[in-house]
């Protein structure tokens, strides 16, 4: 078998994280301002507006953030405070902060599975190859998710590794180290599927292993390695994955 061990990222290759953030900030703002609103005192927003307000925020800063201009928290004061400015609407210290720690409680109730996912983790399950995910980001936030896609059954949460958790992120070389040791896989069979050419195919092969580069956002590769396979959707990743190992038919 060409792979025994099969490994994910979570964000944007197991569901639309963009559809759950939009959904998450979208209910964040209702239930924070929807009070302040009911005093009279402040503007009525329509939230569609203010999300794609913020939305455009969270792309202009973003290079500042990646960067390290910013820090996480400075990228995510800016672009609340001044998604509030636009709208005239009042804030002060410490909003920005409650904003996005409700949005960290929620999103991962907005996160749905893309079409195909469970059928496919059970095949792979079925013929024996060990899965895992390896994600950036909190390890609360992250396990939510995890158990909101209803995929505990094919991978279980001792197969979660989380930056937060492990102490490195993606694309290090020790997060994949740290993950074949924790599902007890082997590098030479070893293949991780995600959605960023420089966090996931890149720090993958970096780490020995091979990848598929599942490219949603038809993002450019900004360097020469070789994907196992390059896909634009979740459905042909699958059936990538089915045939190469001879699930299918
Ligand atoms: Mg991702």
């Amino acid at each position: 078998m060409r792979w025994n061990t099969v490994c994910f990222d979570l964000d944007n290759t197991l569901f639309s994280h963009e559809e759950a953030f939009e959904r998450a900030i979208q209910y964040t703002f209702q239930s924070l301002y929807k009070n302040r609103r009911n005093k009279g005192k402040i503007p009525d927003v329509d939230v569609k507006d203010w999300f794609q307000t913020f939305k455009t925020n969270c792309d202009y800063y973003w290079d500042d953030f990646e960067n390290n201009k910013l820090t996480r928290e400075e990228y995510r004061k800016i672009r609340f405070d001044e998604t509030m400015k636009a709208f005239g609407l009042p804030f002060q210290e410490g909003d920005a902060k409650q904003f996005h720690d409700q949005y960290e409680a929620v999103v991962a109730r907005f996160s749905l599975p893309f079409n195909g996912l469970h059928h496919l983790l059970s095949c792979l399950r079925q013929a024996g190859i060990r899965l895992g995910i390896i994600t950036n980001g909190k390890k609360e936030t992250q396990t939510e998710k995890l158990k909101q896609l209803d995929v505990e059954k094919y991978i279980p949460l001792s197969h979660l590794i989380v930056s937060e958790e492990a102490g490195v992120e993606k694309p290090n070389k020790e997060i994949f180290d740290q993950a074949l040791h924790k599902i007890n896989g082997e590098r030479k069979y070893a293949l991780f599927i995600g959605d960023s050419w420089d966090l996931d195919v890149k720090g993958a092969i970096h780490a020995g292993w091979e990848a598929v580069f599942l490219n949603t956002r038809k993002e450019h590769k900004t360097s020469s390695e070789t994907p196992a396979a390059e896909c634009y959707s979740f459905q042909e990743t699958s059936d990538f994955l089915l045939e190469s190992l001879h699930l299918k038919g």
